[in-house]
C-alpha cells in the first residue's frame, strides 16, 4: 500500500518522476491512482520523504492468477538461447495447469522475435519497445515488468540466471515483496504449485521450494539447464505503451567492454569447450587450449581456481558459482572435478579429460580419459588436428 503523509509539499517532483503518469498534485498533495504499480520511483525522488510503500505479500484469492510467463531476454535486437529453453519449459508447466505461456519482449527493435518465441510455445508475447529500454537498465526495466505483473496477475514467472535476470528479478520481486527462487535446476508442477528444485550447501543436497501464499512464483533458472524444443504455435503479439522518463534511470552506460578474446565465442554458447584448472599453472599455459580451442571452433572455460589466479576472465568460469554449460564436447584439461566444477558440465555430450592424476574424480564422469600432462597432450592432439584438416 502507498500513502502519501501530511510532510507533502506539493513540489510535483513525483508526479514528474512517475513513469506510469499515476501521480497527480492537487491543492499541494500528491495524489496517487490506481494506475500506481508501486516501483518506488516516488519514494526515492520525494525530498521530504512523505511517499512510502508498504509491503505486504499478496495473499488473497490466489485464483486469479494465472499463466506462465517468461521474461524472453534479448542481446540488442538478438533474443538470448536461454530464452527459448525458458519458453520450452514453461510450455511444459502451463500444459501442466491448463494455463497459457506468455513471454515478455524489451528493447528496441525486438519485436520481430515474437514469432521465434511462438515457434517455443509461447501463446502471448507482450513487447515494450522504447529508447530506454537499450541498452539494459535495472531503473529502465523493473518498473515495465512490475507494471505487466500488476496488470495481468501471472502465476509464475521464470527469468534467466544472466546478469540481466539476476539483476532484474530480485528488483522485481523486492518491488512486489515476493519470493524468488534462484538458480533452480528442476522445475515442475507439484498440487497446483511450482517446485523449484535447486542445489543447497555446494551441491551436496538438492533443495525443493515452494511459495504457497504469493504470486506470481518467481525462479531464475542458468542458459544451459532446459532444453530448448519446438512447439509451434501462433503468438498474439500485445504491443505495450511505456512511458519512461529520462531523470528516473540512474544509470549511464558509458561502454560496455566485452572481455571474450576477439573471435573466441562465449562459453555458454559453444558447441566445443576446452577448459584448464589449476593443473595449467599460468596464464601462459591457457594459450595452447586457446590454440585447441580455435581449432576446433569452440571456447576457452576454467575452473574458479584459474580464475581466481588470474589467468583467465571470470566470463569463463564453469561451474557452481560460474555458468552452466552443456556443449557437445568438453575437454577438461588439468581440472580435478569437484563438485562445484562437475555441475556446471556434467550435462555435456561427450567429455574428454586430461589429468595427470589417475584417480582424480573428473575420470569418473569422462567419456574419456587421458592420464598426462597436458603439456604434452595437448600438443599432440594439435598437430594431429591440424594434420586431419589439411586431409
Ligand atoms: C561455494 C563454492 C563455489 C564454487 N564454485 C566453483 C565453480 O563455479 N567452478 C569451479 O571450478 N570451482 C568452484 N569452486 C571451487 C572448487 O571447490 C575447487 O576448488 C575447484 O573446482 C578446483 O579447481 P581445479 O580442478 O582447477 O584445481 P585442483 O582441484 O587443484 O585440481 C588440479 C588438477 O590438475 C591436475 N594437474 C596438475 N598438473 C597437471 C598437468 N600438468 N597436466 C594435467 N593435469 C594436471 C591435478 O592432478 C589435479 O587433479 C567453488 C567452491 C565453493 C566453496
Amino acid at each position: 500500500m502507498i500513502t502519501v503523509s501530511e510532510k507533502c509539499i506539493g513540489c510535483s517532483i513525483c508526479a514528474k518522476t512517475c513513469p506510469f503518469g499515476a501521480i497527480t498534485v492537487m491543492d499541494k498533495k500528491a495524489i496517487i491512482s490506481e494506475a500506481c504499480v508501486l516501483c518506488g520511483a516516488c519514494v526515492q525522488v520525494c525530498p521530504v520523504k512523505a511517499i512510502t510503500i508498504e509491503r505486504k505479500a499478496v495473499s488473497a484469492d490466489l485464483s486469479s492468477f494465472r499463466d506462465v510467463w517468461v521474461f524472453a531476454e534479448c542481446e540488442g535486437e538478438k533474443l538470448k538461447g536461454v530464452a527459448l529453453e525458458l519458453t520450452t519449459k514453461a510450455r511444459e508447466l502451463a500444459d501442466a495447469l491448463n494455463q497459457k505461456v506468455c513471454a515478455v519482449l524489451l528493447g528496441t527493435n525486438v519485436k520481430s522475435n515474437a514469432e521465434m518465441l511462438g515457434r517455443y510455445g509461447a501463446d502471448v508475447v507482450y513487447v515494450a519497445e522504447h529508447k530506454m529500454l537499450e541498452p539494459y537498465t535495472t531503473d529502465g526495466y523493473a518498473p515495465v515488468i512490475v507494471g505487466l505483473i500488476s496488470k495481468y496477475k501471472p502465476n509464475i514467472m521464470l527469468f534467466p540466471a544472466t546478469k540481466v535476470g539476476r539483476d532484474l528479478a530480485p528488483r522485481v520481486a523486492a518491488s512486489l515483496g515476493l519470493g524468488l527462487t534462484a538458480d533452480c535446476t528442476g522445475l515442475s508442477i507439484k498440487d497446483g504449485l511450482l517446485l523449484q528444485t535447486r542445489p543447497a550447501f555446494g551441491g551436496n543436497v538438492m533443495a525443493d521450494i515452494l511459495c504457497p501464499n504469493t504470486r506470481p512464483q518467481m525462479a531464475t533458472v542458468r542458459p544451459n539447464v532446459f532444453k530448448k524444443v519446438e512447439n509451434p504455435r501462433k503468438a498474439e503479439v500485445v504491443e505495450v505503451a511505456v512511458d519512461l522518463k529520462e531523470h528516473t534511470i540512474r544509470t549511464v552506460i558509458k561502454e560496455i567492454v566485452k572481455t571474450a578474446t576477439p573471435g573466441m565465442k562465449k562459453i555458454d554458447e559453444a558447441d566445443i569447450i576446452v577448459s584448464g584448472g589449476r593443473g595449467i599453472g599460468s596464464k601462459e599455459g591457457f594459450k595452447l587450449l586457446e590454440e585447441l580451442a580455435e581449432l576446433l571452433g569452440g571456447a576457452v572455460g576454467a575452473s574458479r581456481v584459474a580464475v581466481d589466479l588470474g589467468w583467465i576472465p571470470k566470463s569463463a568460469q564453469v561451474g557452481q558459482s560460474g555458468i552452466t554449460v552443456a556443449p557437445k564436447l568438453y575437454i577438461a584439461c588439468g581440472i580435478s572435478g569437484t563438485i562445484q566444477h562437475l555441475v556446471g558440465m556434467k550435462d555435456s555430450k561427450v567429455i574428454i579429460a586430461i589429468n595427470k592424476d589417475p584417480e582424480a574424480p573428473i575420470f569418473n564422469v569422462a567419456d574419456y580419459g587421458i592420464v598426462g600432462d597436458y603439456q604434452k597432450v595437448v600438443p599432440l592432439l594439435i598437430e594431429e588436428l591440424k594434420r586431419a584438416m589439411k586431409k
